[in-house]
């Protein structure tokens, strides 16, 4: 399959605040397998803004994206072009296999779904600043005893995901702490409030900020809901799309370069063409040629 076109669900905004949403994809050829091939580590979001930054080819006027870019989009961007990605590569249909999250059962079940049922939310206010007023009960207290109501933040991308996303095993608060430091511009008439201002939010006025910064971001629906055949009771767990579709892609290097050798070898193509060949392509020409030796084995 060859690019395809989407948009964006938020929008990424340049530095003289055009918002850019439609988006040039192109499928993960043998270049970014060999990224992905033999990786031991959970995907990281670097790793999507690696991938992204390699198959994003234009993003509104901007072309040629750079890695800067592909870690500036909002969150939900990033998860909806990764839904794309895979689309564009594998198809639109998932096959999964998660566990079933009750204790006493934990069998394998199965989840079926297309990429194009996950629900998306588009952003209706493209910010990038947003503003908030906190509840009085929420309002925070200076050190010099001035009360502040006004937040001023930006949404979440992927730099702070780069950054935040190792600690929240760690300590889920200290990370939130950290994320909100990124994020909030003002608080009141402090600019910039940084790590120590904002640990002294109440607990209250972290909540309020994360609600509102949920209610006007986009969105990517990726909690599924499933029932079990084992023990018949249903649920909902976060499907782990980075970590599934990464997943997929996992040959091991030796493979990959085999099959490149397979085809150079019959076909004269160089290395070049056949690793920036997409993965589909790469396949049907080894299937054909298979196909094609099997013929004339039987003919001989
Ligand atoms: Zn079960």
């Amino acid at each position: 399959m060859d690019k395809t076109m989407c948009l964006l669900p938020g929008g990424y905004v340049d530095k003289d605040t055009v918002v850019h949403r439609d988006v040039e994809l192109m499928p993960l050829s043998g270049r970014e397998e060999e990224i992905l091939a033999d990786r031991r580590e959970p995907a990281s979001a670097a790793l999507v803004t690696a991938i992204l930054n390699r198959c994003v080819r234009r993003i509104g006027t901007i072309s040629p994206i750079s890695e800067e870019d592909a870690r500036n989009l909002l969150v939900a961007d990033r998860q909806y072009l990764l839904l794309k990605l895979r689309e564009v590569t594998f198809g639109e249909q998932i096959f999964a296999t998660i566990p079933c999250p009750w204790p006493d059962c934990g069998k394998s079940v199965d989840i079926d779904f297309s990429v194009n049922d996950i629900p998306v939310r588009e952003s209706e206010d493209k910010g990038p600043i947003y503003k908030m007023t906190l509840s009085s009960e929420a309002a925070f207290l200076s050190d010099h005893g001035e009360v502040y109501h006004e937040i001023t933040f930006r949404l979440p991308n992927g730099g702070d995901q780069e950054v935040v996303s190792p600690l929240i095993s760690e300590n889920e608060a200290r990370a939130l702490t950290m994320l909100f430091g990124r994020c909030i511009q003002d608080i009141g008439s402090l600019k910039n409030p940084g790590y120590e201002l904002i640990s002294k939010l109440s607990p209250v006025a972290r909540m309020e900020i994360e609600k509102r910064m949920k209610e006007v971001a986009p969105k990517v629906e990726l909690t599924m809901g499933a029932s079990c055949p084992e023990c018949g009771r249903e649920f909902s767990v976060p499907f782990d799309l980075q970590e599934f579709f990464f997943g997929e892609l996992r040959t091991s290097r030796d493979l990959l370069y085999r099959e490149v050798h397979y085809l150079a070898y019959h076909y004269k193509w160089s290395e070049r063409e056949i690793m920036e060949m997409p993965r589909a392509k790469r396949h049907k020409y080894i299937e054909v040629l298979a196909d094609e030796i099997e013929r004339l084995n039987n003919a001989s």
